[in-house]
């Protein structure tokens, strides 16, 4: 059978509404969630309306740092770079693979850099200045661990983190991690975040502690934003010790 026939017979098969099967941390073990593709298709338009108020706009360059596991949210970046027409590198965020992040920060030469994580930071560090290397690029979305090792190196860092099953990410005025409040109720307990899901969820997830030390803001942000914004208590900690 030809390639076209082929893609014409698969066209009409039922799609399963499952995208996902989202696993991660919480404070009393691991948590499995399901994600659909309608709900992967809404957080990718909440991260190109975030990506947007970076200033990302077709004829820029990015590099993405992500590993496979992580789809549920390197999906909708994915999706929001190819939205906003801006063409992407991908890279694994696990230290081994640093060089492929050195080669493709030399070829693309970045506008934004998303995804850093302190172990590909420290796999540069031995043969690279990271200041000089990131310092260029007009956004930088890191991880918890590398903020502070960006800002240290004089680079205007933005955080970005998983939050349970949400995406949480830090907006221009670098004020904490916006998470989107159509979709997830992000809280504070005793200085620790929690997380349900929002009704619009199909997987439901009552109030979960996630064993990450931090804070929540709510309220009408500087950028315009009224999702509320997750400070880690690590990145709050870090930033304050620079030299
Ligand atoms: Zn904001």
């Amino acid at each position: 059978m030809a390639r076209a026939d082929t893609l014409a017979r698969a066209k009409e098969l039922d799609r399963p509404e499952l995208a996902y099967l989202v696993r991660f941390p919480a404070a009393d073990g691991m948590k499995d969630m399901e994600l659909t593709w309608a709900e992967l298709a809404r957080d990718t338009n909440w991260v190109t309306e975030r990506l947007r108020g970076h200033g990302l706009a077709a004829g820029q360059r990015a590099l993405l740092t992500t590993s496979g596991f992580e789809g549920f949210w390197g999906h909708t970046v994915i999706g929001a770079l190819r939205a906003l027409r801006v063409p992407y590198g991908i890279a694994e965020a696990m230290g081994w693979d640093h060089r492929r992040t050195a080669v493709f920060h030399r070829e693309l030469d970045p506008d934004v850099v998303i995804g850093l994580s302190a172990e590909t930071l420290e796999g540069l560090a031995g043969s690279a200045d990271i200041g000089e290397m990131f310092r260029s690029a007009s956004v930088v979305l890191a991880r918890p661990a590398a903020v502070p090792l960006l800002r240290g190196a004089g680079v205007s860092a933005c955080l970005m983190s998983a939050v349970g099953p949400a995406l949480a990410l830090e907006c221009p005025e670098r004020c904490g991690a916006h998470v989107n409040a159509a979709e997830w109720r992000v809280g504070e307990r005793d200085g620790q975040l929690v997380i349900a899901a929002g009704e619009v969820r199909r997987s439901r997830l009552a109030e979960t502690p996630l064993g990450i030390a931090g804070r929540v803001e709510t309220g009408r942000c500087a950028c315009g934003s009224e999702d509320p914004r997750v400070l880690l208590a690590q990145a709050g900690a870090t930033s304050s010790s620079r030299s």
